[in-house]
């Protein structure tokens, strides 16, 4: 028996070698906190470390975004009293043109980059990394099929899988990559599209329908519910159809895309009802598919639901004995942070360290539409059903001096308090940068601070964040 006390005492109940397979945020996040707890880290990736989130999903679509966002505040910013050449207008467009080709061209070396950066990272603190296709075999081993076609058994004390999802496909939409697209394709474009048609109203097809417009494509969203993001603060998703419908996003909804098909000039895209769409491209954003077919999850005793995904606990295990998963495969949550934390809280359980379970209503998260949409915690739709007892209030924007110095009319932010108690349970906010202004709200959630506390706390003046310290006050319950 090992003394508690033994400098020894870790390594007697951790793992010495943990395998990693997928490079992801899910995956690499969990190398760095393995690594660093001293255990011999092997991560196998089969395209670049980052993942998809880096290559394909996260990095190159808020770059994208960053650019149309630069977009609207060049062409919004007549209304400052700013003027280009001999323009005078106080009209949407302006002058300003996207090269698209200078766009992609930067977003793709800035995923390349940040994919080497990681690699780096992983590199210097010791984590070997195998590039291949990895499966598990048991009892949590991993087989590596290299490029050139060679395998390489890599044996682990436990093993963590984070192998994401790919683009869901339907059979009669079968992206080309020149007209019909999916999100990983995007990039490949030279100029901007004429007619974008979007189909799919959850996040992803609301950023890219947005990010498009702003970059000066016409754009159309086809929605399957009778509103875009079904999935977000319904106050909130009709700010952004107002901001849509005022930047000329057209919105099909209640409208289903049976087929989508190239013509001579672009697609033709035939939904449910018979009715007929012509665009120029067409980007489908209809979903992801777990990455968890041939991995050999069955043959060690993984589990997974119908949809495909990974059965995990609220600290990252599987159904099977050291076997842990993270990140989209799990289907908990698909975001960059949750597989990072996800894969965080796998190290820390194998390795017998103090363990926060996951909890999803902590998840600060954000649409990066124009204007950005951040949430954390309760929603209105669960205060509305009566899952959870709580005061709310709405503060528009638009008597914030900073939103009117900034011209910022749409918006607002939105605090849940918990009836009783007092407490933060939940937030909205709408804004530009939204999601730099959910933090405070974030950690009022998760450290379960009283309103009071939030409204007593000093704030900028002029700043939005002054509405977060308004909206907590009017909260105050007075007895
Ligand atoms: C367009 C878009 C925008 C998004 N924007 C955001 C955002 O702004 N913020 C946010 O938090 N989330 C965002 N997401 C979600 C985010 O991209 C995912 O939640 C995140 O990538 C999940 O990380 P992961 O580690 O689970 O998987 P991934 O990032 O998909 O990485 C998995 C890796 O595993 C590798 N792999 C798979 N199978 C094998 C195998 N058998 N052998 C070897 N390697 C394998 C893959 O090559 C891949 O590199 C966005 C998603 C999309 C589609």
């Amino acid at each position: 028996m090992v003394p508690v006390t033994s400098p020894d005492f870790r390594t007697h109940f951790a793992p010495d070698r943990v395998a990693i397979l997928g490079g992801g945020p899910g995956g690499y996040e969990a190398a760095l906190v393995a690594a660093d707890a001293g255990a011999q880290v092997t991560v196998v990736e089969d395209k670049g470390l980052g993942g998809s989130a880096v290559l394909t999903d996260v990095v190159p679509s808020k770059t994208l975004i960053a650019t149309a966002d630069a977009m609207r505040r060049v062409n919004a910013s007549t209304a400052f009293g700013v003027r280009f050449g001999d323009h005078s207008s106080d009209a949407y467009e302006t002058e300003a043109w996207a090269d698209i080709s200078k766009v992609n061209e930067r977003l793709l070396k800035l995923a390349h980059d940040q994919s080497r950066d990681i690699q780096a990272s992983l590199e210097a603190i010791g984590v070997t990394i195998i590039r291949g296709r990895g499966r598990l075999v048991p009892p949590h081993h991993l087989e590596v099929t290299t490029a050139g076609g060679e395998t390489q058994l890599v044996e682990a004390d436990a093993v963590l899988v984070a192998t994401g999802a790919h683009p869901r496909e339907l059979p009669s939409a079968q992206p080309d990559g020149e007209r019909i697209l999916n999100w990983t394709q995007a990039y490949n474009l030279t100029e901007v599209p004429e007619h974008m048609i979007v189909v799919g109203s959850g996040v992803t097809g609301a950023e890219f329908a947005s990010a498009y417009r702003r970059l000066g494509a016409g754009v159309t969203l086809v929605s399957s519910r009778d509103r875009v993001l079904p999935g977000e603060d319904a106050d909130a998703a009709r700010v952004l159809e107002n901001s849509f419908a005022r930047v000329g996003v057209q919105v099909a909804s209640q409208s289903r895309a049976e087929a989508v098909e190239r013509t001579a000039e672009g697609v033709r895209v035939t939904l449910t009802d018979g009715s007929v769409l012509e665009g120029s491209h067409c980007l489908m954003a209809v979903g992801g598919i777990p990455n968890t077919e041939d991995i050999g999850l069955a043959e060690c005793g993984v589990e997974t639901a119908e949809s495909g995904h990974i059965l995990v606990d609220s600290v990252s295990r599987t159904t099977a004995n050291n076997v842990y998963a993270a990140g989209d495969c799990t289907g908990v949550m698909p975001l960059a942070s949750v597989a990072a934390m996800q894969g965080r809280v796998a190290i820390s359980h194998m390795q017998g360290d103090a363990v926060k379970p996951l909890k999803l209503h902590q998840v600060a998260s954000n649409v990066f539409t124009s204007p950005e949409i951040a949430t954390v915690g309760v929603t209105q739709e669960q205060v509305d059903s009566g899952k959870y007892q709580a005061d709310v209030v709405k503060l528009d924007l638009a008597t914030n001096p900073r939103a009117k110095m900034t011209n910022v009319k749409d918006g607002f932010v939105k605090i849940f308090s918990r009836k009783g108690s007092g407490t933060v349970i939940g937030a909205v906010v709408v804004a530009p940068r939204a999601s730099e202004l959910i933090f405070p709200l974030a950690l009022a959630v998760t450290q379960k601070i009283h309103v009071d506390d939030v409204a007593a706390t000093f704030t900028v003046y002029p700043s939005l964040s002054g509405s977060l310290a308004e909206a907590a006050r009017r909260l105050h319950v007075h007895l």
